[in-house]
């Protein structure tokens, strides 16, 4: 099997200007060199408003990062105040869109139907979804946390072509990890994340399971990344406050050195 690219994904969460933003991902070009760029693939993830001008600064200057988005919405176009589409997105050159991240799933009641009409709104965009699952702490505190992830995947997936679920991101993120500076052990993030590749073995094939990556996120900073990322199930991870310095996130995409 081919060995998979790690993925080092940057959600910015509401931070950030288009001003800011502009800053921000010169500022990781000048700190990455191009070994590094071709080892590991680096996204960020901005607010809407600043894609334009992400996009505009990143293919100005060439540089060799990648972008997405942090939701998109299930339908196509119309009377849906607020809301973005994805053919929005792939015209700003949009290739990553974040589906189902816990934020979105607690404050905006997406569940996993409405998660799974977004990975396919994406996927008919061209565009690749980085589908987030992960448990809160009373599912931990139970014992159940590897069903629920696996239950959250194997919905998230349903109905996608096999050669779709191979490009899926998958992103493992404990919710009671996430922004509370409390992160997995590496034993624990691998145990979800090697579950969830065995699952989506066992219903697309060990050559899909296989390919697809499977990123680790909460609370991730340059000081964990190592072991993290030492874990064989674990192909990256998404990362939130630590992507918005640029120092801090360049270190993380340096995880080898
Ligand atoms: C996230 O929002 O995806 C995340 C992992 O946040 P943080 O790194 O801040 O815990």
């Amino acid at each position: 099997p081919t060995p998979r690219r790690p993925i080092v994904a940057g959600n910015w969460k509401m931070n950030l200007n288009h001003f800011e933003a502009i800053l921000l991902v010169q500022k990781l070009a000048a700190g990455l060199n191009e070994k590094q760029l071709t080892e590991v693939e680096v996204v960020v993830l901005p607010p809407f408003t600043d894609l334009r001008s992400v996009q505009t600064a990143i293919e100005g200057d060439k540089l060799q990062l990648g972008y997405g988005a942090q939701d998109i919405s299930q339908h196509v176009k119309g009377a849906y105040t607020g809301e973005i589409s994805g053919s929005m997105l792939s015209k700003l050159g949009v290739s990553y869109v974040l589906a189902g991240h816990s934020e979105r799933r607690e404050y905006h009641d997406e569940d996993d139907t409405l998660v799974n009409a977004k990975v396919k709104a994406a996927f008919a965009n061209e565009i690749t979804p980085i589908l987030c699952v992960g448990e809160g702490l009373v599912t931990r505190e139970e014992g159940t946390h590897v069903q629920h992830c696996t239950n959250q995947v194997l919905a998230g997936l349903t109905g996608l072509k096999p050669e779709q679920v191979k490009q899926v991101v998958v992103a493992y993120e404990p919710v009671w990890a996430i922004g509370t500076g409390k992160t997995a052990t590496p034993d624990d993030a691998q145990e979800v994340c090697k579950a969830l590749r065995a699952a989506i073995s066992e219903k697309y094939g060990a050559e899909i399971g296989e390919a697809v990556r499977i990123q680790y996120g909460g609370s991730v900073k340059a000081a964990n990344i190592a072991s993290i990322m030492a874990q064989p199930d674990v192909d990256g991870v998404l990362v939130g406050g630590a992507s918005l310095e640029a120092e801090e996130f360049t270190s993380i995409v340096r995880f080898k050195e």
